[in-house]
């Protein structure tokens, strides 16, 4: 048997095996039934989400000889040419590559005789934003009375590029990207058909990598077929592929909170080593701080998170608090924008991860504000009490000035106690902030 790629030997037949896009099946499917037919349909979405697939299905849908119908028969002399790309009814036409007015024009001569052997005489242009402004304008008056045995359909991943006089004409159909626990679901499905072991991290991490267009997903699917034998494993996908796995980014998560900088450059050379880019580990590791910075804001989504929860480090997430994380994930993307301009990519990686190593003595901006504000008003407290005829002064000008005396008051005055409770640290932080060196 000839091969045949998995994009193609999957491609959906009918509306309920076109993954993803419940609502264009559910409309599409009663409108074919109550048989209210429109003259021209625009299909928008993002690439491989199944826009052309459901151009096909609607075009069987039209000229299979049950039909029109929902739910083409598939082995009927219409539907199996229309499968095959065989009819003279359905034309398809890339509008990438034939963008002029003259194209067009040939269009307009073709539809006025009718179909040869069907129903409908289907018009289906894929990338059909590519299309001239004059072609546009010459296609504008037949969509717009069309013989009735016509039906175009439109497809394009870019609708802000398609003049509003041509969308106000066409039934609009918006296709979304596929959710990562369907496009696992079918992967899954499909090696259960080829008789193939998984490892759900595998399929989860093609689902991720195919962002959510199935075509994508199946492209990659066979690759990883191709080199797997029989068994589809994440570890192989890795070394393969030259991608950092979890288990290191745990690795070096745990060393970076353990302030341990040997260990984690240890396990850099040893990714850098088995041939991953230093490109490739920075977005890994950025991934991996943002899915740390989600489970922190309560999200326990396997497909947000791009693993299950398990699978992250307890004791990075304990040690650090949520703007910690923020500042790695900073770091990181600052890392990513700079390695490419860089002298030594390598050197600025090592460089941020032994910033990660002190991650955990950092403190937000925000935090150290919080804490001058509260060491702020014990300090205004204890003025008042030592000096209460100064608290009465009302206006904030007046109020910086009794803060600074009643800070030298407080640094001349206080008790052997009160020594013990602020620390040294906050004195010299409050010092800094005033700019005031109380002497
Ligand atoms: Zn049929």
């Amino acid at each position: 048997m000839q091969y045949e790629v998995t994009a193609t030997r999957r491609r959906p037949k009918t509306f309920d095996e076109l993954a993803g896009q419940e609502f264009v099946s559910a409309t599409l499917t009663s409108s074919l039934e109550s048989g209210r037919i429109a003259h021209a349909y625009l299909f928008s979405g993002p690439r491989g989400c199944g826009k052309t697939s459901a151009a096909r299905i609607l075009a069987r849908s039209l000229n299979c000889e049950k039909g029109p119908t929902a739910k083409p028969c598939g082995v009927c002399g219409s539907c199996q040419e229309i499968g095959r790309g065989a009819s003279m009814d359905v034309i398809e036409i890339d509008g990438a590559s034939n963008t002029s007015v003259n194209d067009v024009r040939q269009i307009k001569d073709e539809v006025l005789f009718p179909p040869n052997s069907t129903r409908y005489k289907v018009y289906i242009i894929d990338e059909v934003h590519m299309l001239s402004n004059s072609a546009f304008n010459a296609l504008l008056k037949t969509i717009e009375e069309p013989p009735p045995y016509i039906v175009f359909i439109f497809a394009t991943t870019e609708i802000h590029k398609v003049p509003a006089t041509i969308k106000s004409r066409c039934q609009q159909f918006a296709f979304r990207l596929i959710p990562i626990e369907t496009i696992a679901e079918i992967l899954k499905k499909i090696c259960m058909e080829m008789d193939i072991e998984v490892e759900d991290e595998a399929l989860f991490w093609i689902a991720r990598e195919s962002t959510g267009s199935l075509r994508d997903a199946y492209t990659l699917f066979d690759q990883v077929v191709s080199f797997s034998d029989g068994r589809i494993s994440a570890s192989v996908i890795k070394e393969k592929l030259g991608l950092v796995g979890v288990d290191s980014l745990n690795a070096l998560s745990i060393a970076c909170v353990e302030n341990d900088i040997a260990k984690a450059f240890g396990v850099i050379h040893e990714r850098l080593e088995a041939g991953v880019s230093i490109e490739q580990f920075t977005i890994d590791l950025a991934g991996f701080y943002h899915s740390l910075l989600l489970i922190k804001a309560g999200i326990t989504k396997e497909s947000l998170l791009q693993n299950s929860l398990e699978r992250f480090p307890e004791k990075v997430l304990e040690t650090l608090n949520g703007s910690q994380i923020e500042r790695a994930l900073e770091l990181l993307l600052e890392l990513y924008r700079n390695i490419r301009y860089s002298l030594s990519p390598r050197f600025e990686l090592e460089s941020v991860v032994s910033k990660l190593c002190m991650l955990d003595k950092w403190v937000s901006p925000l935090e150290l504000r919080a804490t001058i504000a509260q060491v702020r008003s014990a300090l205004t407290a204890s003025t008042s009490v030592q000096a209460p005829t100064q608290q009465k002064a009302a206006s904030s000008a007046v109020e910086e000035n009794s803060l600074s005396a009643g800070f030298k008051r407080y640094i001349a005055n206080r008790s052997p106690q009160q020594e013990q409770t602020i620390h040294p640290d906050v004195e010299r932080v409050v010092r800094v902030f005033r700019g005031t060196i109380v002497e």
